[in-house]
């Protein structure tokens, strides 16, 4: 609680193409700096595997690798930042991923006298990426990971996603982060990169 008091709260994004390994390393800067790390896609798939009402909805729309539409993900998002643990910061993955997202989040966040602070770029070869993907699928059986959606997943994000990483450099926001090597490594340059930003890992997590 008192390192919070100390420094700047950190309202932090993680972007980058679907498989640069994102989930991953969201995951671990969420836990060292101490603030949730949340993932729609992760949502999502819990909604759809527990089939509730979403996730009925949704199902399909993963299954193919299109977009669920923006209502029901700024819905799923507002709801989830007015959790009391994202109150001091937090780590988006997967979110915002259209220009009418980018608007509700920043909206969203202005109600609150809040604004976003950096937003980590992961940057990785596309073999590579597809390479991870299918790797992935086999480990952890997800439904929409077969090659014809990781395909489809890798265009639309082309066309929908990477024009707003942009609006962000624009902002001054962004950070680029080599996306190619181990876990470790890659994590060591997001926490390089974070620190010069004024955000280091929280004592009690170290
Ligand atoms: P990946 O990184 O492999 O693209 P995610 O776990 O981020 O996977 O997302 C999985 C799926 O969840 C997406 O293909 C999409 O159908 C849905 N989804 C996740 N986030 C969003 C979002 N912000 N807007 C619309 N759909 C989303």
């Amino acid at each position: 609680m008192s390192a919070a008091e100390n420094r700047p709260s950190p309202r932090l994004l993680i972007v980058g193409p679907p498989g640069a390994g994102k989930g991953t390393q969201a995951v671990a800067i969420a836990e060292s700096l101490g603030i949730p790390a949340i993932s729609t896609g992760d949502i999502f798939r819990a909604n759809v595997k527990n089939e509730t009402e979403l996730g009925v909805k949704v199902k399909a729309i993963l299954d193919a690798g299109d977009y669920v539409p923006d209502s029901l993900t700024n819905e799923l998002i507002s709801d989830r930042l007015s959790q009391p643990d994202a109150a001091e910061g937090f780590l988006l993955d997967g979110y915002p991923r259209t220009l009418q997202q980018v608007e509700f989040l920043d909206e969203h966040l202005a109600e609150k006298g809040q604004s976003l602070t950096t937003v980590v770029q992961l940057v990785a070869d596309r073999d590579e990426i597809v390479e991870r993907l299918q790797r992935r699928a086999v480990e952890q059986g997800r439904s929409d990971d077969t090659e014809d959606a990781i395909r489809h997943r890798q265009d639309v994000y082309l066309r929908e996603t990477a024009p707003l990483i942009e609006t962000y450099r624009e902002r001054g926001l962004l950070v680029e982060v080599d996306g190619l090597g181990s876990i470790d490594e890659v994590a060591g340059r997001i926490e390089t990169a974070l620190a010069h930003r004024g955000f280091s890992p929280v004592a009690s997590a170290s």
